[in-house]
């Protein structure tokens, strides 16, 4: 092993049962009846300021009208790893759309203090041996990805065509001239043959519906629209000096939260963290890149890195196998490994998983032991506790978070017990009864990420063949062939959580989807076909397929605190009346990462497009 099993309490001193029950209580409080409507978008009551760039002016340019091959709605992860996959296929005629002012995505609109990527960076940056580049640590900054994003899309010659400020308002599928008829808020009409949807998952920020929320006269934002104006400080500086003389209140304790707060609690006068759910926050141990490390990697490293990060935090190792992640994403199977090479490896798939669920007990034992020793005040300590399965939550890391709670300066309010934020005043918020005034309140309270489509998409119309609308289309779950083309929406493609495999490294889940996606479009390009679209029984066959072999965690959803990864604790009845939870991942290929990659593979290999309708009028 290249790092060793964490010390975490004997099996024998956990007490399940308890454990159990504990969590159930901690959920119970939490869960809300009205589930996502507890959210509203900050638009919701015609506020455009969300609709404004900060970073970059708005430039004035002509509408255009066009023949296009590809239009790929998105500019961020998804939507640039499809031009680079385009480009590599050699398609060229093409262009990215995107809302932003540049490639970027969530790398470009969050520019909060703090921020960096909580994955490793030498799997989560795709390409870098291609691209020549080493991340100069373990945990990369928000301003290098976002550099490093622009500096693909340059080599790949994606900024030549690349419409920015452009936000798709109708597209709508033309089956006489067998293309997409796509309209924008910059008065464009674009008749594009294929599209390519990669819109992204993190995009609409969401705002919590407090009563009061519109009567605060303070200053307000979302950490998406980071506001240095205000605050001080630059994005890569973020020393916030105006905030020396405010009181500050920020809600939510996500993973976007515990990267910011220890910059509030440095700066501010005095910081009120409005807390609902704990997070696990292991130790960071952000250490820079080892150059000898870096000289001694031989071509194909990270492809190999990746499979050894898939195998560890989402899939399982074998006898032999290494973690050479070592961070808190691997450790469940890391110590398992250590246990199985010393009392035997499990004999059967039910003895794994209840190891398994045994150490996810003892590693959240672990951690919730690591908030007593680092925060002096006892009854913030244990506020801070989370009591969940590991994974109910996104799991963070940060080496300042927890002695941030130590200054004088910086409160924890628990609102757990009013289920959120209780209400909203003229000069503060108030919570259990209590108003506390503020100068600022600044909402870390997350995105819509499993809320419906059209939300989320922010398109007012898709309508496939014969006006079907894909909102609706898709109303009771996703409808398609290998979760990136849908029967009745010729030719579009689509880049994310749908219904497939998913990685560990959400950039090989896109790049992928790409690859195989630009297989499609060029092989169409290339064979003169107008139009290419799955069969209604080659769809039907794949989500019976996906269906059949999927792995239920509904147990474990339906026991988790809510957040977006249970939507909220907000169950569905499926068509046997079965509650469903919607899985922020969508429907993911159970035999796994590989068994989806070898499928694709072969299809590609046959070369005939097993499954599409073709057209060539
Ligand atoms: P999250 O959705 O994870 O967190 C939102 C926070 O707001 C939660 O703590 C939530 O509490 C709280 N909240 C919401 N409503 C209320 C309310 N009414 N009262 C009090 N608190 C409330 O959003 P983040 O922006 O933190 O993270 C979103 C995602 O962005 C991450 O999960 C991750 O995927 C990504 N991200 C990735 C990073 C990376 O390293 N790659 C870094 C940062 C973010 P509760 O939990 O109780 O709902």
């Amino acid at each position: 092993m290249k790092c060793k099993a964490t010390n975490v309490p004997p099996a024998g001193e956990v007490d399940i049962p308890a454990l159990r029950e504990k969590y159930r209580q901690e959920r119970e409080i939490r869960v809300r009846p009205e589930g996502q409507k507890q959210y509203v978008r900050p638009d919701d009551d015609g506020n455009d300021a969300y609709e404004i760039d900060p970073h970059t002016p708005v430039q004035a340019r002509a509408p255009i009208s066009e023949d296009l091959d590809v239009a790929v709605l998105g500019g961020g992860w998804s939507g640039l790893l499809a031009g680079v996959e385009l480009k590599k296929a050699g398609v060229k005629n093409f262009r990215n759309i995107d809302h932003a002012g540049d490639f970027g995505g969530v790398w470009y609109w969050n520019r909060y203090p703090g921020i960096q990527c909580d994955n490793d960076a030498y799997c989560y940056l795709p390409m870098l041996e291609e691209m020549g580049y080493m991340p100069s640590k373990k945990y990369t900054d928000g301003y290098d990805i976002y550099d490093y994003m622009r500096s693909i899309a340059d080599r790949f010659d994606l900024y030549e065509k690349a419409l920015f400020h452009t936000l798709v308002s109708t597209m709508k599928w033309d089956d006489r001239l067998n293309r997409w008829r796509i309209k924008t808020n910059r008065g464009d009409e674009i008749r594009a043959r294929f599209v390519v949807m990669a819109n992204g998952l993190l995009n609409i920020p969401k705002l919590p519906a407090i009563p009061g929320i519109h009567d605060f006269k303070g200053k307000m934002f979302h950490t998406a629209r980071w506001d240095y104006e205000y605050t001080g400080g630059e994005y890569r500086n973020p020393e916030l000096s105006k905030l020396a003389d405010k009181t500050v209140a920020i809600i939510g304790t996500g993973a976007t939260a515990i990267q910011a707060i220890p910059y509030l609690g440095r700066y501010a006068k005095q910081v009120y963290v409005l807390q609902r759910t704990p997070s696990t926050v292991d130790e960071r141990k952000n250490v820079p890149t080892d150059p000898e490390w870096a000289n001694s990697l031989k071509p194909g490293w990270q492809q190999e890195r990746k499979a050894n990060f898939q195998r560890a935090a989402i899939d399982t190792f074998a006898p032999g196998d290494e973690d050479n992640i070592c961070d808190i994403w691997t450790e469940v199977n890391r110590n398992l490994v250590a246990e199985f090479e010393q009392e035997g490896w499990p004999t059967s798939p039910e003895q794994f998983m209840e190891k398994r669920e045994l150490m996810d007990y003892r590693v959240m034992e672990r951690l919730r032991a690591r908030v007593e020793a680092l925060v002096e005040d006892k009854a913030t300590a244990e506020s801070l506790k989370p009591w969940y399965r590991f994974l109910c939550k996104r799991p963070c890391s940060n080496d300042d978070y927890y002695s941030t709670f130590n200054r004088p300066n910086v409160t924890l309010v628990d609102v757990s017990k009013t289920r959120g934020v209780e209400e909203m005043t003229e000069k503060g918020f108030i919570a259990q009864g209590q108003e506390y005034e503020i100068d600022c309140m600044i909402f870390a309270s997350g995105f819509e990420v499993t809320s419906d489509l059209d939300r989320r998409w922010g398109i007012d119309a898709i309508e496939g063949r014969d006006g079907l609308s894909l909102y609706e289309h898709w109303a009771d779950g996703y409808q398609t062939l290998h979760g990136m083309m849908s029967h009745g929406f010729p030719n579009q493609f689509y880049v994310g959580f749908y219904q497939g495999g998913f990685n560990a490294t959400t950039t090989e889940t896109f790049s992928r989807q790409s690859h195989h996606i630009a297989y499609i479009i060029n092989a169409a390009l290339e064979r003169g076909l107008t139009s290419v679209e799955p069969s209604k029984s080659a769809q039907d066959a794949w989500i019976q397929h996906i269906r059949e072999t999927a792995i239920d965690i509904s147990q474990f959803q339906r026991e988790c605190t809510p957040s977006y990864f249970n939507n909220e604790g907000e169950a569905q009845l499926d068509s046997k009346g079965e509650e469903k939870f919607r899985w922020y991942l969508g429907e993911s290929y159970g035999p796994g990462w590989d068994a989806f990659q070898s499928l694709m593979q072969d299809w590609r290999d046959k070369g005939d497009l097993e499954g599409m309708v073709v057209g060539t009028d």
